[in-house]
């Protein structure tokens, strides 16, 4: 995993293409205060070689884009109204305004995704292990079993998980979440109160969704059908 890793920093630290990082203005600035300097102060240009419009032309055309720096704006979560889970309400959404700012170098922010992905990943591997200790104990859920009802992640340690040799791509931490689990995201993040509202219209949004097209058969009745009465041509 850390192999993956390294190579990715690697690519970082040269020009990614990524859109959360902001751009160095060094070249543009460096040469403006030259040509300014030349103009006000015409004595300090005699050490340099009077600049031709074509030398110039050239200087512009190898100007490349450099990335200094990451700014990344983080948000407090809040419940979303935005998207459609496939199951359940409480989706994930993010307050209007951040509650801070934190600049990185493009090696600490890919040091800090490592991290992230690392933790994120270790939460991952202590849960499995928990279920199938719990399946284990409980034999495949045939057996009852007051140890395995009692057990928690935080039974788990790092030692019953093979963390650095667990393969892992990006996608890996872009997973859907259950319900249960954005419930609790939510919680952690200071929500009181999960609207229900959210609930019935994601469940409204999933059914008309669901069925599409009018219930006409053989013939198409224009005052009952729903194509005719939203104005759509019946099939
Ligand atoms: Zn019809
Ligand atoms: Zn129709």
């Amino acid at each position: 995993m850390s192999g993956i890793l390294k190579r990715k920093f690697e690519e970082v630290d040269g020009s990614s293409p990524c859109s959360s990082v902001r751009e160095s203005d060094d070249d543009v600035s460096s040469s403006e205060s030259a040509d300014s300097g030349d103009s006000v102060n015409p004595s300090t240009s005699n050490h340099f070689p009077p600049s031709s419009i074509l030398k110039r032309e050239k200087r512009l055309r190898t100007k490349n884009v450099h990335f200094s720096c990451v700014t990344v704006y983080y948000f407090t979560r809040r419940q979303g109204f935005t998207s459609v889970p496939s199951q359940g309400g409480s989706t994930l959404g993010m307050s209007s305004r951040h509650n801070s700012v934190r600049q990185y170098t493009l090696g600490e922010f890919a040091r800090e995704q490592e991290r992230l992905h690392r933790e994120m990943l270790r939460e991952h591997l202590r849960e499995e292990k928990l279920n199938s200790l719990k399946l284990k104990m409980t034999k495949n859920g045939t057996v009852e079993s007051e140890e395995a009802s009692t057990l928690t992640v935080d039974d788990i340690s790092d030692d019953d998980i093979d963390l650095d040799n667990t393969e892992v791509d990006e996608y890996f931490f872009l997973q859907p979440l259950p319900t249960k689990k954005r419930r609790a995201l939510l919680r952690a993040s200071g929500v009181k109160k999960i609207d229900v509202e959210e609930k019935h219209e994601l469940r409204a949004i999933r059914l008309s969704r669901e069925d599409c097209g009018c219930d006409c058969r053989v013939f198409c009745d224009p005052e009952t059908c729903t194509c005719s009465l939203a104005g759509i041509k019946c099939q």
